[in-house]
């Protein structure tokens, strides 16, 4: 567990059409991680495959594709303990209705083709996604003020 640890975190179409930019961000920020990269984005259908690349046999996947092309996504690179499963522990499950209250898809959302957010899975995924939504622009670097109240010394 490296407090460096780095994840995706995308904000989808329906997250940004029902304004919970503010509120995903939030959390995250509240919860202690560090904003290193943040972006609004309109993805190609062709980057968004390769995003999703490992689902693409899957049935739902042309309606996947579909439903994220439906509008800009906020793409966001979150660092710090743990960021990848903690990330995703935040998220809640991949169905909204197996997600406990208090995560987000389980706060915001009701059905798996309209979950609101996405967060990387494992530390290569995130490095991966991290380098097709960043590769070009990179991550900042920073000391965050509020770090020695967060971490222990
Ligand atoms: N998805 C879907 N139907 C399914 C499974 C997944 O529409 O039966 C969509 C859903 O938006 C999900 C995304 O495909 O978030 C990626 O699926 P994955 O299994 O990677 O779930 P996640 O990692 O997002 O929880
Ligand atoms: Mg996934």
């Amino acid at each position: 567990m490296s407090t460096t640890e780095q994840t995706y975190i995308m904000i989808k179409p329906d997250g940004v059409q029902r304004g919970l930019v503010g509120e995903i961000i939030a959390r995250f920020e509240k919860r202690g991680f560090k904003l290193v990269a943040l972006k609004l984005a309109t993805p190609s259908k062709e980057h968004l495959e390769e995003h999703y690349k490992d689902l693409s046999s899957k049935p739902f996947f042309p309606r996947l594709i579909e439903y994220m092309m439906s509008g800009p996504v906020v793409c966001m690179v979150w660092e710090g303990l743990d960021a990848v499963k903690t990330g995703r522990a935040m998220l809640g499950a991949t169905n909204p209705l197996a997600s406990n209250p208090g995560t987000i898809r389980g706060d915001y959302a009701l059905q798996v083709g309209m979950n609101v957010c996405h967060g990387s899975d494992a530390v290569e995924t995130a490095k991966a996604e991290i380098e097709l939504w960043f590769g070009k622009e990179g991550i900042n670097q920073y000391k965050l003020a509020s770090s020695s109240w967060v971490y222990e010394a």
